[in-house]
């Protein structure tokens, strides 16, 4: 019996490559960094790149000596509120570039271990960024993750579906 086209045939990366590309939540943070700071650390809050490391990490990893404020790479977008770990975002956008249907929230629920109304916030902003960009290869992070990371974009579950 052959299998009909489908996701295994959708190119991109393994189940293996995705637990290798986030191990551990310090290693998916860093891989966010490398795509919102693409051009270089910059402030969240008033987008100085004048800032420094704190050795501690807290109570957030870097300082920004132009607003003497602590910030981290989810300061000033809509994962600012978000709990959920950088790595569970990280698996949501292995998921959803990897499934040629939609994933539903409750899979992502089941999978990666947030509530389902979590599941559905976090789909609906990946949704909202793959609307703004026909590139969904994983190879090309930047295009996919730039939306997401947009300041001044609100956490509001209610805000209306765009399809
Ligand atoms: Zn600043």
């Amino acid at each position: 019996m052959s299998q009909a086209p489908g996701r295994d045939c959708k190119e991109g990366m393994s189940l293996i490559d995705m637990f290798n590309m986030f191990p551990d939540e310090d290693t998916a943070n860093k891989w966010f960094e490398s795509v919102a700071w693409n051009a270089g650390r910059v402030c969240g809050h008033c987008g100085s790149d004048h800032t420094s490391t704190v050795k501690s990490g807290k109570p957030m990893p870097y300082w920004c000596t132009s607003c003497r404020s602590y910030f981290s790479v989810k300061t000033g977008t809509p994962l600012q509120k978000s709990k959920v770990p950088m790595q569970k975002w990280g698996i949501a956008i292995y998921l959803c570039l990897t499934s040629l249907k939609s994933v539903s929230s409750m899979k992502l629920h089941r999978d990666i271990k947030v509530s389902q109304p979590t599941a559905w916030f976090m789909l609906h902003r990946l949704r909202e960024a793959w609307m703004e960009d026909d590139d969904y290869a994983f190879g090309a992070p930047l295009k996919l993750t730039k939306p997401v990371l947009t300041a001044s974009d609100p956490i509001c579950p209610t805000a209306s579906m765009k399809s």
